[in-house]
């Protein structure tokens, strides 16, 4: 563990609480330069915007684990045409078929944490492996699990500094940045889902109610 890298950034953490989002992101392409990588759901490309207007060298990663939304995996392309970022997509080891295989069909219904950690958790750890520090787009608004996230923090599992720039905004704050900068905006967005995860895990739904429908799983284990 890197104690030092720990110390610095929790008193990030306490130094940055309160700033604006830009000031956070900003500190933290600073800091790490190209040993930062944005992680990106692609719900919507505000952390990327954000990204690419203050350096365009910095790595974004989303986990393309296969049960994607169409929608989704359009906004992905979309981004990927419209920023000058370079764009990593962090894929599972087996395909969907090759999985369905191994484990049996629809492992999502017999072992959504398995599914999870094969499909999400093993990819991202792996792209993120490279990389001293990690941004992602959770805002403490998002769900009770979220509600103290720090701005800057320790992963302590992963040994790497992670940042949260958008920790501190609603909902209105996000719809506010999309139309002031033209953002892309996943289509799931303006048909009732508010939080985009995978087809077979998400419903419509406030907040991230739609997601793991009917089970007490709340998160993916990237967080
Ligand atoms: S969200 Fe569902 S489909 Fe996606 S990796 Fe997790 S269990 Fe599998």
């Amino acid at each position: 563990m890197d104690a030092a890298l720990k110390t610095r950034a929790l008193r990030a953490g306490d130094e940055l609480e309160g700033a604006p989002a830009q000031e956070i992101l900003g500190w933290a392409v600073e800091e790490f330069g190209p040993k930062l990588v944005v992680a990106a759901s692609m719900a919507e490309a505000v952390l990327v915007d954000m990204l690419a207007r203050i350096r365009s060298d910095i790595p974004v990663v989303f986990v393309d684990t296969g049960y994607h939304f169409a929608e989704t995996i359009g906004t992905r392309d979309a981004v990927a045409a419209t920023y000058d970022v370079p764009l990593i997509s962090a894929r599972p080891q087996l395909t969907v078929v090759g999985q369905d295989a191994v484990h049996g069909r629809d492992l999502f219904r017999t072992d959504p944490d398995l599914c999870c950690r094969m499909r999400k958790v093993i990819p991202l750890d792996r792209a993120l492996a490279p990389y001293r520090a990690w941004a992602a787009g959770s805002r403490r608004a998002e769900s009770a699990s979220r509600a103290n996230l720090r701005v800057v923090d320790w992963d302590a599992r992963r040994g790497k500094v992670k940042i949260h720039p958008l920790a501190a905004w609603t909902e209105a704050d996000v719809d506010r940045y999309v139309a002031e900068h033209n953002v892309i905006v996943n289509p799931l967005l303006s048909d009732g889902y508010d939080s985009v995860g995978c087809a077979p895990c998400t419903q419509r739904g406030a907040g991230r109610a739609g997601r793991w429908v009917g089970s007490t799983k709340t998160e993916c284990g990237i967080h």
